[in-house]
Parts: structure tokens; C-alpha cells; sequence
């Protein structure tokens, strides 16, 4: 019999996952793996864990739902806490698995993983989960844009976005395999509290992706005015909110484009449709940035090589951290986060302005707090939005500050959100 793993990694889904279908077409039997790295959860460094209560809990869920999907199709997960290297060794040695499948990552630290793994195993590796399949693009990575707009106009109008594929009717595991697959995670974060006045309950995993999904989509139409309400910081409705499932790979960016498509031929396109395209563009710029720079996404000087003077004075990143600094806008967002594990764009950027520019702090402190706490936490566009803020990333433009107070006045007129979070 032959034989494959399949290295569930941030693709927690059975639909439009390349790695899947072509393992099935290949190998009678599959065997379903996903490998909680200690280093991808433990310190960061800062001193603090990487992954917090919020996503810890998301994870959960979405593994949880993913084995769910595997055996409604006749297999099962296997979860291992460990060096993925060497789980993913173990268990082919055990189940005299041939090859590994898996999606490519756009970071450096996975990517030399991916190289560990192939010293080791036959390893087939497909293009990542973006927007714009890799071999689509018009120009090859080292030549990618460094400005967005430079990207947007190259790839808008000539590049296709794909239709997703078909999740496989069955996914044969070998015969044991059933008997002993467990979802040993170790994530020991015990679950959050709820905070009532969350902006929405997320809950981790595909099926409630497309219940999200089903409703911003639906009858209600509220993609029809997203870009009017793109900004707001108040409510479930204001955005999408698909950010979470797209950064575990419940959901795919092609699926949501896919629905956008198919909301458009019932209720019409505007510009908000199109909006949220250019929105999962943003996304594709930002992993694609990943995987032209490797390392120097995390590097205090940036992308750009530019010096950066921040400091790490730990009483102020203290108060920014838990919504002390005295400027009310900003406090409120940074307790709503710690709150939810939810924060809106607008929030993300006012906030992210406030540490660098008007408390003078070293960037990667912040994004190193958006990583433990945000439950969307995705290292491209977290890293890239947090250099773009910085002026040591993409922006065309250097130290570009948020004045809290005009912000305040111009999405928070009536002070309810600040009420909301004092
Ligand atoms: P919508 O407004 O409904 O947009 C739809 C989708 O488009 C999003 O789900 C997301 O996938 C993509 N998108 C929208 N805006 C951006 C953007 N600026 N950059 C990249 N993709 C975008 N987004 C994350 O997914 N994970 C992060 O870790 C993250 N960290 C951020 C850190 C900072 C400092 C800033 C300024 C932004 C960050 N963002 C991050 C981008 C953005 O804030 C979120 O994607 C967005 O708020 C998610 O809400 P939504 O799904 O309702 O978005």
C-alpha cells in the first residue's frame, strides 16, 4: 500500500487545499498530521509566551473541527506537541509512510523547517494559501514590487484568481490508524472568560467560518457596504471579521473571493465588493513581502535597512500593554484587545502609531504583543502592518503618525467605543 503524510500546517481545512488532493491522487492511504511546535508557542523575545489564552483556545476549536471533517471522510488527526522534524519522522518510521504533503510557508523559521524535513523525508511541497496562485504572478519573487500599488497595478487586471478545489469524497487512512489517532496538543492555556461586550464570539474551526461566512454574505447584505463601514470600531458588522479562519486556514482566500463572486451575481457588485478583493490583496502583498525578505520581516531595521530608535523602556510598553498610557482612544483599544483578543484595523493602527511614534518604543515589542494576543495573529501581515507603521517597511513614506485625538473625533464621534472599553 502506499502510503502519505499529510502535514496539516495553517490549513485547517479538507476544501481548496492542494497538499490534500494531490496526496489522494497519488497514495491509496493518507495519514493526517498537524505538529504544535513549542517554539512557535513558547517565549518570544520579549519574555512572553507567543501564543495567548485567545488564539490557544481558537486552535482548539479548529483542530477539533478538522479532525471532525476527516472523519465524516473515513480518517482521523493526529496531533503531537513536539519538533514537527522529528514527529513527522517518527510517524513515518511507525507507519512506513512514503512522502509528506504540505502547503509552503512564506516564513523563514517554517521554511527552514521545510528544508529539515526534506533532509529527512520525500517531501512535496504546494504553493501557499494566497489570493493569486504563485505561478500566476507576473514577475518572479525577488522582483515582487516593493510599493503596494506597484503590485496591485502589475497583478489586477492580468492575473486570474483560481477556483478552489473540491475536497476529496474519501480520504483513506491505513487500517490502526483510527484506533490510535489522538488530538494530544498540549496547549495547556486554560479558556478565556467572555467578555460580553465582544465585538463577536469567534469560534475556531471551518464550520464556524462558514457560518460567518453565510451570514456577512447574506441576506442582510453587508458586504454591499463595507466600504463605508470598513472603519468602524463597534458591533460584529462593521468588516468581515474573516481575518482569524483565513490566518489558521479554515477558510481560503480563494473560497471567500470565490463568495464575494457569487454574492455579486445575486446582490450586485459596488465598489464595497471590490473592496474587500483589494483588502485580501493587501494580505497576498504582505506574505509575498514575507517571502522575498525572510528574516529581515523580523529585524528591528526592517525590510527597508533603515535605522530605527525605539527603546524598550518596559513601564510604558507596560501601559500600552494594558490600556494605562492616558490617551483614551488608544486605552480603549488596547483593553478591548486584551479583553476579546479582538481588535478593529483602525484600532491596529492607532495603537501601533501611539507606540512608535508618541511613546517611542521599539516596534517589535508591539508586534510581538499583537502576536500573543491577536486571534488572528498571522506573522506576514502582523510584521508587515507593524513595519509599514514603523517606516522600516513598504511604505513609500517614512513616520507616518496617527494623531489619536483626530482619530478619536473623526470614528469615534459620539465616544461610544471609549465608553464602551473605561
Ligand atoms: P476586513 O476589513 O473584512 O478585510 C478582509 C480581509 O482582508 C481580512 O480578513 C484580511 O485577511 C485582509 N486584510 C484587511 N486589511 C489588511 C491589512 N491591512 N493587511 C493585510 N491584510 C488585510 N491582519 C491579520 O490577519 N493578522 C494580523 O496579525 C494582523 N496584524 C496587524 C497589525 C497591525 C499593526 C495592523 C495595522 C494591521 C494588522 N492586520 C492583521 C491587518 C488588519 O487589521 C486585519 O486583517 C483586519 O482588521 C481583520 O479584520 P477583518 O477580517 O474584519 O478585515
Amino acid at each position: 500500500m502506499s502510503r502519505a503524510i499529510l502535514w496539516f500546517r495553517m490549513d485547517q481545512r479538507l476544501s481548496d487545499n492542494a497538499a490534500l488532493t494531490a496526496a489522494c491522487a497519488v497514495h491509496e492511504e493518507v495519514l493526517p498530521v498537524l505538529v504544535i511546535d513549542p517554539q512557535q508557542t513558547g517565549a518570544g523575545p520579549f519574555g512572553f509566551a507567543r501564543l495567548g489564552a485567545f488564539r490557544a483556545q481558537f486552535w482548539r476549536e479548529g483542530i477539533a473541527d478538522l479532525d471532525a471533517q476527516l472523519r465524516a471522510k473515513g480518517n482521523a488527526l493526529v496531533v503531537r506537541n513536539g519538533d514537527p522534524v522529528e514527529m513527522l519522522h517518527q510517524i513515518a518510521s511507525v507507519w512506513n509512510a512514503e512522502a509528506v504533503y504540505a502547503h509552503r510557508s512564506c516564513t523563514w523559521e517554517e521554511q527552514k523547517q521545510e528544508a529539515r524535513v526534506a533532509q529527512r523525508l520525500q517531501l512535496h511541497l504546494f504553493a501557499p494559501d494566497d489570493l493569486l496562485h504563485e505561478d500566476d504572478l507576473p514577475f518572479t519573487i525577488d522582483l515582487l514590487p516593493h510599493v503596494f500599488t506597484a503590485f496591485r497595478n502589475k497583478v489586477e487586471k492580468t492575473v486570474d484568481v483560481r477556483t478552489p478545489l473540491v475536497e476529496p469524497a474519501h480520504i483513506t487512512p491505513p487500517v490502526g490508524w483510527l484506533e490510535q489517532a489522538t488530538l494530544d496538543h498540549g496547549i495547556d492555556h486554560a479558556p478565556p472568560a467572555h467578555d460580553p461586550r465582544e465585538a463577536l464570539h469567534f469560534v475556531g474551526g471551518r464550520s464556524a467560518a462558514s457560518a460567518r461566512i453565510a451570514h456577512y454574505f447574506g441576506t442582510q447584505r453587508h458586504l454591499s457596504c463595507y466600504k463605508q463601514t470598513r472603519n468602524g470600531l463597534l458591533g460584529a458588522d462593521y468588516s468581515s471579521k474573516l481575518s482569524p479562519w483565513l490566518a489558521t486556514g479554515a477558510i481560503s482566500a480563494r473560497e471567500v473571493y470565490a463568495n464575494v463572486k457569487r454574492y455579486e451575481g445575486t446582490y450586485g457588485a459596488n465598489e464595497s465588493t471590490y473592496w474587500l478583493i483589494f483588502e485580501l490583496l493587501w494580505r497576498d502583498f504582505f506574505r509575498l513581502t514575507a517571502a522575498k525578505h525572510g528574516r529581515k520581516l523580523f529585524l528591528r531595521k526592517g525590510i527597508a535597512g533603515r535605522p530605527f530608535n525605539g527603546t524598550t523602556d518596559v513601564d510604558r510598553f507596560g501601559a500600552w500593554c494594558l490600556g494605562r498610557t492616558g490617551q483614551p482612544f488608544i486605552d480603549a483599544n488596547m483593553r478591548e484587545l486584551a479583553a476579546t483578543g479582538w481588535m478593529s484595523n483602525r484600532g491596529r493602527q492607532n495603537v501601533a502609531s501611539y507606540l512608535v511614534h508618541d511613546l517611542g518604543l521599539d516596534w517589535r515589542m508591539g508586534a510581538s504583543w499583537f502576536e500573543r494576543l491577536l486571534l488572528d495573529y498571522d506573522p506576514h501581515s502582523n510584521w508587515g502592518n507593524w513595519q509599514y507603521v514603523a517606516g522600516v517597511g513598504n511604505d513609500p513614506r517614512e513616520g507616518r503618525r496617527f494623531d489619536p485625538v483626530r482619530q478619536a473625533g473623526m470614528y469615534d464621534a459620539d465616544g461610544a467605543f471609549v465608553r464602551l472599553w473605561s
